[in-house]
């Protein structure tokens, strides 16, 4: 399985983490289609993000106001995450699996399906790595949906 991701939401995680502090984390939230079937927009941190070497924390206000804006222009959704890993693999760790569990776990959210995409920036070329998350009754199933080179030039 292989996830869509639009060459502009490429192109805004590319921008955002070519101006941050390569030695700690960024990201942003994932919007697109309700059913999460592809990426098509990517939002950057906001100003009062949290950003560490091992941890990411979004700024809520900035991204429930871009969750409105791209609702407005397009009927997108939050659909999922993104953020960057500093010297260690792509793949989710504890805390990222268990923030996207307590995502799927919110009644409110109705997530059947949470995207993560997983960006390695220590390599000579950042890595990234997409992730789907699906609720099969009680279980949540964690699959990789591809790899690819991110260009930051
Ligand atoms: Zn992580």
């Amino acid at each position: 399985m292989r996830l869509p991701i639009d060459a502009a939401a490429l192109e805004s995680i590319a921008l955002t983490i070519r101006s941050s502090d390569p030695r700690l984390e960024t990201g942003g939230a994932l919007f697109g289609p309700s059913d999460g079937s592809k990426v098509l927009h990517a939002a950057g941190p906001g100003p009062r993000a949290e950003h560490g070497p091992r941890s990411f924390l979004r700024d809520l206000a900035f991204t429930q106001h871009e969750a409105g804006r791209l609702y407005q222009a397009d009927r997108s959704h939050w659909i999922g995450e993104w953020h960057t890993h500093v010297d260690v693999p792509p793949t989710p760790s504890d805390l990222d699996l268990h923030t996207y569990a307590k995502h799927m776990a919110d009644r409110d959210l109705g997530f059947d399906r949470f995207l993560a995409l997983i960006i390695a920036i220590s390599e000579s070329q950042p890595i990234l790595a997409a992730w789907i998350l699906e609720r099969h009754g009680n279980e949540l199933i964690l699959m990789q949906a591809g790899t690819q080179l991110l260009d930051l030039s």
